[in-house]
């Protein structure tokens, strides 16, 4: 049986990855450990799947160094995916240190616990410890030619600076240790889970709210959506298959603008658009216009595509968000609002 260790497990994608995870194998166990801060809800880890002989809970911050060696030392952990971080770039523009606190310092003492348990464990990479950290394709800035993974970084606020400085400490542990790692960088994730300040949880609600919708600028930032299950079945295939060492680029390669996705989450709800229903707001300064990433690593070297369209991923999250208001309105009660 292998043991898992997932940071930020209770919040959006971490969630989904663990659900995943517990559908797609057998016999594994899996470790969260989350601060439960306010993206962090364990509403997201019950059900079915889920029971005391597949799942523990460790309510610890990746900070926490004595915490995380103690948890290293009662499991055999063999894999470790960090999804802990503070992911709103709003929040990022206020609260700096706490952005730099969990992605950089956080991210750097969980990889050091790691390293010393892996070390101890003669060093062998293929049955050892591995170390997947996922980071973001903000972390290239704005771009309209496609990024490859060779790209330079050019991150443009403190939420996608923290990321990359923390992709610097991953890589380097390869380069200096040849500790496993990877990294990840996807491209927007949509879906179940996702806490509603983020542009499609956060259109769906005030939508459902009859509130206006609150665009930045003329809303024609082009983004790539992918579906959250998608990027996890991607994330699953780079921990157990990728090479040591590598970035792995994660998305569908087609780009929507924000006020296309808003005019859908409108039809699909009140079945019309008035401009009335709109409120534009002042973009983010430094806001990147486009974020566009090359996907063919992943899909030459791994295999990997993505299942779920835009259109229908979109019909499902709506649908979810729809038949779950009491996820919503409990997951706001836990935290402030910072969009305009
Ligand atoms: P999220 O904000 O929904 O969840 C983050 C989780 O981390 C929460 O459960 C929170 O409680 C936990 N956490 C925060 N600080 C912690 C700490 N110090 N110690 C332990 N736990 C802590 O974020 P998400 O959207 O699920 O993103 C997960 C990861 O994926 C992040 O690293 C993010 O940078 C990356 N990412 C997200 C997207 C996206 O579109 N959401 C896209 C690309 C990459």
């Amino acid at each position: 049986m292998k043991t898992y260790l997932i940071t930020g497990g209770a919040g959006f994608i971490g969630s989904n990855y663990i659900r995943y995870m517990l559908k797609n194998h057998k016999d594994i166990f899996i470790i969260n450990v989350d601060k439960l801060t306010y993206a962090g809800n364990t509403d997201n880890l019950t059900g079915a799947l889920i029971n005391d002989a597949n799942y523990k809970f460790y309510c610890c911050d990746i900070c926490d160094k004595d915490k995380i060696e103690e948890i290293f030392r009662t499991h055999k952990i063999d894999y470790v995916v960090n999804f802990a971080a503070e992911s709103h770039v709003d929040r990022s523009m206020t609260n700096t240190k706490e952005f730099i606190e969990t992605n950089i310092t956080g991210t750097v003492n969980l990889m050091n616990v790691a390293r010393k348990a892996w070390e101890i464990r003669d060093n062998e990479y293929i049955d050892g410890v591995r170390f997947l950290h996922i980071s973001t394709d903000e972390v290239y800035g704005s771009c309209t030619e496609c990024c490859t993974e060779e790209s330079p970084l050019n991150p443009h606020n403190p939420y996608s600076c923290s990321k990359a400085a923390a992709e610097f400490y991953v890589k380097c542990y390869w380069d200096a240790y040849r500790f496993p790692v990877n990294i990840t960088r996807s491209s927007n994730n949509y879906g179940p889970n996702q806490y509603p300040e983020k542009l499609i949880p956060l259109m769906i609600h005030n939508t459902m709210e009859n509130l206006k919708l609150p665009v930045y600028g003329d809303g024609m930032q082009m983004r790539d959506w992918i579906y959250v299950e998608d990027n996890c079945s991607a994330i699953d295939l780079v921990l157990h298959e990728g090479q040591p060492g590598e970035v792995y680029n994660i998305a569908t390669e087609k780009k929507y603008h924000n006020r296309f996705v808003v005019d859908k989450i409108l039809t699909y709800i009140k079945g019309e658009v008035r401009e009335d229903m709109i409120r534009h707001v002042q973009d983010r300064k430094a806001s990147d216009l486009c974020y566009s990433i090359n996907t063919r690593k992943i899909r030459e070297k791994l295999g990997w595509s993505p299942s779920v369209d835009f259109d229908k991923g979109l019909d499902k999250t709506i649908e979810w968000y729809l038949d779950n208001r009491n996820w919503i309105h409990k997951s706001l009660l836990g935290g402030e609002k910072v969009r305009p």
